[in-house]
């Protein structure tokens, strides 16, 4: 990985310029790749709205919304999602959602609370991809009102992946995301020992979702595969304590994201190698401004390069990865191929198994305008 683009965090009553800077100085001279910033808007929207301006004139261009997680004070209403999308589309910003209907899951979620509350499988059953594709058209009704674009992060179900073709057949500019635990991981892993650990929202679906996944990236339906990554520790999996709704979702995924799309993928003959060099870098370089400096090869761009060896294998364990979380969602996988060396403006940074990147230069990007 050469490149991440983070969210920021709102605390109650923070400005969202507070937000990013809160969020800069936990960069600043401690990471190892370039980065970016996608700014969350979650408290109180209708009073952040005339930043938005400035925060883009900075290079702050994308936002995320969520549609759900009103107990956890995150939603946006339709209403303050129609706003936000119309001031930052007209000042060149791109808005994501996180597209869940709300009050279909509050209701199912209750309904399983009183079933049984410890079992992990009903966290997949609450949020339904009735639910995601419900949210995903409205938004998509709202954004052709605007002629705005719109970006849908990590979608789940075929439902929700029909919602939004169906939104780009309407000449909605719709740009649809996934993610590598919606490819290769399904919602057996809720039947699992510890089954509590792969919570994350939305959720692990059927084999069938995924291989509508993988035909949406092969025919290019999909734009970009990110990583939603939350390291969550499994002290922090557990203080959930049997309740489904409570245990923090997310799962570890920037370490695995190219070797996962790589083997399952390229290897399997679903996508070829172009498709997937198009969904990691092209794409998301172009969607999110900052290409041709990143997401490309050529004179003038920066010398990004992750050189893979195809001949070799290794299986993914926990005790083989870097990150904060100290165990991994696909524990036991095969992975064909293995890093030679990640390159970094022209500086090799991982070398083999060697970390190389002693001097930290990675840094801020600023992105330009999404029109
Ligand atoms: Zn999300």
């Amino acid at each position: 990985m050469t490149t991440v683009f983070d969210f920021t965090v709102q605390g109650k009553d923070q400005t969202l310029k507070d937000s990013v800077e809160t969020r800069l100085q936990k960069a600043r001279g401690k990471c190892h790749v370039d980065y970016g910033l996608h700014v969350n808007i979650t408290d109180e929207p209708e009073i952040r709205l005339w930043e938005l301006p400035e925060l883009i004139d900075e290079g702050f261009t994308s936002f995320k919304v969520f549609s759900t997680y009103r107990e956890a004070g995150m939603m946006v209403t339709w209403e303050q999602f129609r706003q936000i999308l119309s001031r930052v589309d007209e000042r060149g910003g791109l808005l994501m959602l996180h597209a869940e209907d709300n009050d279909e899951i509050e209701a199912t979620t209750r309904e399983f609370l009183s079933a049984n509350p410890a079992a992990p499988i009903f966290h997949a059953l609450s949020r339904t991809p009735f639910a995601e594709a419900s949210a995903v058209f409205h938004a998509a009704e709202i954004a052709n009102q605007f002629d705005a674009s719109l970006y849908i992060v990590h979608l789940s179900s075929y439902d929700g992946l029909e919602a939004g073709v169906e939104a780009r057949d309407l000449g909605i500019n719709i740009y649809l995301e996934t993610c590598p635990q919606y490819l290769v991981l399904n919602e057996e892993c809720y039947q699992r020992e510890n089954g509590h650990y792969w919570i994350t929202t939305p959720p692990l679906r059927t084999q069938d979702d995924c291989e509508s996944l993988w035909d949406a990236l092969a025919s290019g339906e999909i734009d970009v595969v990110g990583t939603d990554h939350c390291p969550f520790t499994i002290e922090q999996k557990n203080s959930g304590e049997g309740f489904f709704n409570r245990t923090p979702n997310g799962l570890p995924g920037v370490e695995t994201l190219f070797p996962l799309l790589y083997t399952y993928g390229v290897a399997e003959d679903r996508i070829t190698l172009e498709q997937l060099v198009r969904v990691l870098a092209k794409n998301p370089a172009k969607i999110f401004g900052i290409y041709p400096r990143k997401g490309a090869i050529e004179i003038d761009s920066d010398a990004d390069l992750v050189i893979w060896d195809p001949n070799q294998s290794y299986t993914i364990t926990a005790d083989n990865m870097h990150g904060r979380a100290d165990w991994s969602p696909y524990e036991g996988m095969e992975i064909k191929g293995k890093l030679d060396r990640t390159i970094l403006r022209g500086q090799v940074i991982v070398e083999g198994k060697k970390f190389l990147g002693e001097k930290v230069f990675g840094e801020l990007l600023r992105a330009s305008r999404h029109k």
